[in-house]
């Protein structure tokens, strides 16, 4: 179980230990975990006979010689997330009044603006009580930490080094997607790079190959000869290539071709419907189309974390995901769609809250803008300043701004990087290890803080430390 924590922080082997509990409840549900993390999974048989949402697991969390015993399966509980097997109309009606709970329990940490959006959409109906929360769910990377900080506290240990998230000591990353929904869209890929070029940002292109438009070799090779990156969007992007196993095997089988014919590497379901379990099997490098928290999106759920993430391969029996199965890099910031259209929004605030939340965390701020929808001057105009803003997070605040490739690249190498002793420290040992930063997860009187080595941020070290 060691691996879960190993595979997302990248600490020394065996420097901590977790272990499960021997027995099981039959039934999976929803439970609180810490002040303010709920999961959901089966739980130790112990724990769980205090079934009341409003009881603490962290209060049957043992340790004994060094091991940190823990009342339920780490990396089922996170795959309960991940996989959004928390989804089911019952038990998400169950799990309401605890995400309103916690919601009020987080609210004083908001920024002002912040909650008057929660609020906002309160009012308007919209954010109904449910999980995940919204607008940003961070379940799974607090949980990982508020584990990694028992496991610690188990062991002694005041603080424990692991290869920093991000390349060069960033402090964050944020990635641009464009999904290409129309014939005009495509007609707007040209503008849509320009401005792109202008600030600097690197953005993936999602092409449907067949319907629609239905995407030619050559619209991939004018969009790759600007250099940007293009994946495939669906099939046909009729809502049906995850309606029913023979549905989903016949258009992944398509989708397959279009890889290899078009030489690409990721993939995105059209209108983000899925199944996380299927996604896994593709034979793609990395998938985009679970959300972080999918309140707004056709499909809800969300896989709750702001990082990237391995997909077990389908003979995973010993959790070590890793550089070799496919990639989740989630989509983590609401969709223009949803803010033009659901919101009703025509400014930068949301998009700047959540960027605050993401980066804050340390995380992944990863946009889905269409070329169909800001074809309009107000749209363009708000676009724009998405892009000053990006630009200026990069220069002032040390952000890593790449495509998804690029991103995935990193994460598979970052996963078969080790941390090594070398004298009184440490170094980073493997492939791409030169842009490897060495962080410290160290113990504080208010839970766990990250430190980066080496790292100088323009502005001060608001965005370095959580
Ligand atoms: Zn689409």
């Amino acid at each position: 179980m060691n691996k879960i924590l190993e595979n997302h922080f990248r600490i020394p082997a065996g420097m901590v230990e977790i272990k499960g509990p021997q027995s099981f409840t039959a039934e999976s549900g929803f439970f609180r975990f810490g002040p303010l993390t709920h999961c959901y999974g089966r739980r130790w048989t112990e724990c769980a006979k205090k079934s009341e949402l409003s009881h603490d697991s962290a209060s049957s969390v043992r340790s004994k010689g060094g091991v940190c015993f823990l009342p339920f399966d780490l990396q089922e509980i996170v795959d309960g997330l991940r996989y959004e097997r928390y989804i089911s109309g019952e038990a998400n009606q169950r799990v309401g009044s605890l995400a309103r709970a916690v919601y009020y329990a987080i609210r004083p940490l908001l920024p002002v603006g912040l909650r008057r959006y929660a609020q906002r959409r309160a009012l308007r109906g919209w954010n109904h009580p449910g999980f995940p929360v919204w607008p940003v769910d961070r379940t799974v990377d607090l949980l990982l930490e508020q584990v990694l900080l028992l496991a610690m506290e188990a062991r002694g240990l005041q603080e424990i080094p692991f290869i920093w998230f991000w390349p060069d000591g960033s402090t964050g990353c944020i990635t641009m997607t464009h999904d290409v929904e129309t014939k005009a869209g495509l007609r707007f890929c040209e503008e849509l790079m320009q401005m792109n070029e202008r600030y600097r940002v690197p953005a993936s292109f999602q092409l449907i190959p067949g319907a629609r438009y239905c995407a030619t070799l050559d619209d991939v090779a004018g969009i790759r000869g600007r250099g940007f990156e293009v994946n495939v969007h669906d099939w046909k992007h009729d809502g049906a290539m995850f309606s029913s196993r023979q549905a989903f095997l016949e258009a992944s089988a398509r989708v397959q071709g279009c890889v290899e014919e078009w030489n690409v590497k990721g993939f995105r379901s059209g209108a983000l419907y899925r199944n996380p379990d299927w996604i896994s099997e593709m034979k793609i490098a990395y998938d985009m189309s679970v959300p972080t928290s999918g309140r707004l999106e056709a499909q809800p759920g969300g896989c709750c974390s702001l990082f990237p993430w391995f997909f077990a391969t389908p003979s995973d029996t010993a959790h070590d995901r890793n550089a070799g199965s496919v990639l989740e890099i989630p989509v983590t910031m609401t969709q223009d769609y949803s803010l033009f259209h659901v919101l009703q929004e025509y400014s930068l605030s949301t998009w700047e809250a959540e960027l605050a939340e993401v980066l804050n965390g340390n995380g992944l701020a990863s946009f889905i803008v269409h070329p169909d929808y800001i074809r309009g001057n107000r749209e363009q105009r708000l676009y724009l300043s998405l892009l000053e803003q990006i630009s200026r997070l990069r220069s002032d605040h040390k952000v890593w701004v790449a495509a998804p490739a690029e991103i995935h690249q990193w994460w598979s190498l970052r996963a078969g990087m080790t941390l090594v002793r070398m004298g009184d420290g440490w170094c980073v040992e493997g492939e791409g290890s030169e842009r490897a930063s060495i962080a410290w997860a160290r113990r504080s009187e208010e839970g766990l803080y990250f430190k980066v080595d080496q790292v100088v941020s323009a502005e001060g070290e608001l965005y370095s430390e959580s």
